[in-house]
């Protein structure tokens, strides 16, 4: 018997890493159902519990193991289900549970505890499971009763494992985005992201040998009066203002946006000719010129705008250059806009 119960645990592992859902607790969920608990109900014949695996693991092995699939693989066990009441003899079905009770407990309690381990939640709830489960086997009231019943818990397991997994994907995307996005400006890139960026875009133009690429350096004009005269809040406010302003016009074009450093952000467009990134550059610093932003004192607005412009840089990609060259190309034309006045756009060619 206990020779048995490894032999299960080690199929269900293998079973598991070769579908690659180790780590996927609605599919673990499933593959717990069709290997072993399915496996020992006698409400299906051997014949029939065979059909219902191969339907499945047929299904898994397709790779496709996403929410839609899970969805199908779900609704096709429900249907097996329903298709199995009334199919077989009540009592004989039933004694055969009460008569294997014992085992397939020790069993459920085996398999069920090699899989704790994903999270306290998931333990409780795999704990009910099997505490329901084998309350439900051994109750061994009828079988269509137990039918039902399980086929309720599966299905509320398989909710509270989604409900779950949602949460695990929220926390990875929360994750992911602090790890990309910059924490002060929360809808631009951070400057990590952005080489990233500009160096496989870099990369994509030398290997296609084709394409344009435009990057738009943009620093704020005597940011240090701002934050002087308001101070370092008003500061921020004025770098949230302006990101927000920026990612408005980069969304429109498919730009990259992001904070290069301090009051430095950036844009990048693809595909895009330096007169057209000129043009676009020109808009950011029209309405950056025009918004009307005010201070905030103890959560009242002042009565008169605060203005602030920005000088903007724009450079194309030349053949030969790596991200470094784009960067400073766009950085030295920024430069050449303050010192040409401030509150204008330069582009690296006509600078040069
Ligand atoms: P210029 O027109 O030549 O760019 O003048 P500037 O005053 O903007 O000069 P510079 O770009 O050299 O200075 C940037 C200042 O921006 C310095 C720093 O105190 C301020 N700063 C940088 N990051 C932040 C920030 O996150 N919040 C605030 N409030 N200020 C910042
Ligand atoms: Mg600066
Ligand atoms: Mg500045």
């Amino acid at each position: 018997m206990k020779k048995k119960t490894c032999r299960t645990m080690d199929e269900l592992a293998t079973v598991l890493s070769r579908f690659g859902v180790a780590d996927d607790p609605d599919w673990i969920a499933v593959v717990l159902f069709v290997r072993n608990l399915l496996t020992r109900l006698s409400i299906y014949s051997d014949e029939k519990k065979a059909e219902i695996q191969r339907e499945v693991l047929d299904e898994m092995s397709k790779g496709d193991l996403s929410p839609a699939r899970l969805d199908e693989v779900t609704a096709m066990l429900d249907m097996y289900i329903m298709q199995t009441i009334g199919a077989l003899e009540l009592e004989d079905a039933l004694t055969q549970e009460k008569r294997s009770a014992v085992q397939l407990v020790n069993e459920m309690d085996a398999i069920i505890d090699s899989m704790q381990g994903h999270g306290e939640r998931q333990n409780r709830k795999l704990d009910a499971f099997k505490e329901h489960t084998v309350g439900v086997i051994r109750s061994g009231k009828n079988r269509s009763f137990i039918v039902s019943k399980v086929r309720e818990m599966f299905q509320e397991l398989i909710i509270e494992f989604k409900e779950e997994a949602r949460e695990l994907e929220e926390r990875a995307r929360m994750l992911e985005h602090s790890a990309n996005f910059d924490p002060l400006l929360t809808e631009l890139h951070n400057r990590r992201a952005l080489d990233a960026y500009v160096q496989a875009s870099v990369l994509g133009l030398r290997k296609d040998n084709r394409g344009a690429l435009c990057l738009m350096m943009i620093d704020v004009d005597h940011f240090k009066r701002v934050n002087d005269t308001y101070g370092h809040q008003a500061g921020d406010d004025v770098l949230h203002a302006l990101a927000r302003i920026i990612n408005a016009h980069a969304i429109q074009f498919h730009g990259f946006a992001a904070r290069y450093g301090g009051e430095e952000l950036v844009v990048v467009a693809k595909n895009m000719s330096l007169h057209e990134a000129e043009l676009k550059a020109e808009a950011i610093r029209l309405d950056v010129e025009r918004y009307d932003f005010r201070v905030r004192t103890q959560g009242r607005l002042d009565d008169h705008p605060v203005q602030f412009t920005v000088s903007i840089g724009v450079a194309q990609w030349q053949p030969g250059w790596d991200a470094g060259t784009l960067l400073s190309a766009a950085d030295t034309a920024m430069y050449d806009a303050k010192s040409r006045g401030r509150n204008r756009v330069i582009s690296h060619r006509k600078s040069s």
